[in-house]
């Protein structure tokens, strides 16, 4: 079978009912919306816009000081985080913390869209490279069964059509693992995860530049746990690069109003 048959767009979950009804009023602040404002009140898109735009470790998505290079920072020497570039709409914190979380937990299908707005913007902001594909972080088919969709592939899924990039479902859940908010340590999130994906090999990823999707980076661990997962496909399938795009990185550091 030729891989790149292979590559489809992640299928859909039926229930999509508000997927295209933006409600009448934000979905952060609740204040009432004027027409065209997508979702999202002014002040909080504003709001996003510096998250966007504010500086951040592109090793580990810390968020940097305003003039500083964004190339490495102390943190990094302390997380395992292996992929190329690691790109991010903001920190999980103030409306980004708020859309995830009524995505991912209320399922409030409609926000997915807005984030992959956020997330597309910030790929043509900061991404150093080509994007040849992009590959979602898989749940295992439990979890996915018991939640109704995957937010990671739907976000992939809205970056892929902004970006004019296809997807790859390259990887699975070998095993469940315990959700990641339930385990405290990096090295407790790691070994949830260590040998927890993996890849098939009937894509060839050989010369492509991959950027794994994901809603959250913590501690980096499913980034690494997955990246880990695309570096053990044969020689002659391995992708050329491995990079990450996220909707927020776990970050206590503030950014200013
Ligand atoms: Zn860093």
């Amino acid at each position: 079978m030729n891989a790149w048959s292979m590559i489809s767009r992640i299928a859909r979950p039926a229930l999509r009912v508000d997927q295209t009804l933006f409600p009448a009023s934000c979905w952060v602040t609740g204040a009432p919306l004027t027409t065209d404002d997508n979702g999202l009140s002014a002040p909080v898109r504003h709001r996003l816009e510096k998250f966007g735009r504010w500086p951040f470790c592109l090793k580990c998505g810390m968020t940097m000081g305003p003039h500083a290079q964004s190339s490495g920072c102390p943190r990094c020497a302390t997380r395992s985080i292996t992929v190329r570039q690691l790109v991010r709409a903001g920190p999980l914190s103030g409306p980004l913390s708020s859309l995830i979380h009524q995505l991912k937990f209320q399922r409030r299908w409609g926000i997915a869209p807005i984030l992959a707005d956020w997330m597309a913007a910030a790929m043509r902001h900061w991404a150093d490279g080509p994007v040849d594909m992009l590959i979602p972080i898989p749940l295992h088919p439990f979890r996915r069964w018991s939640r109704g969709f995957n937010q990671a592939s739907e976000l992939a899924d809205g970056v892929g059509d902004r970006l004019a990039v296809p997807l790859g479902d390259v990887l699975r859940r070998r095993r469940a693992t315990r959700p990641q908010t339930h385990t405290q340590s990096a090295t407790a999130r790691a070994r949830n995860l260590a040998g927890a994906f993996g890849a098939s090999a009937e894509f060839d990823l050989s010369g492509m530049n991959v950027w794994l999707v994901d809603d959250v980076c913590t501690t980096g661990a499913t980034l690494h746990a997955a990246a880990t997962a695309l570096r053990a496909l044969p020689p002659n399938r391995r992708p050329a690069t491995i990079s990450a795009l996220v909707a927020a990185v776990a970050d206590q550091t503030p950014i200013p109003d």
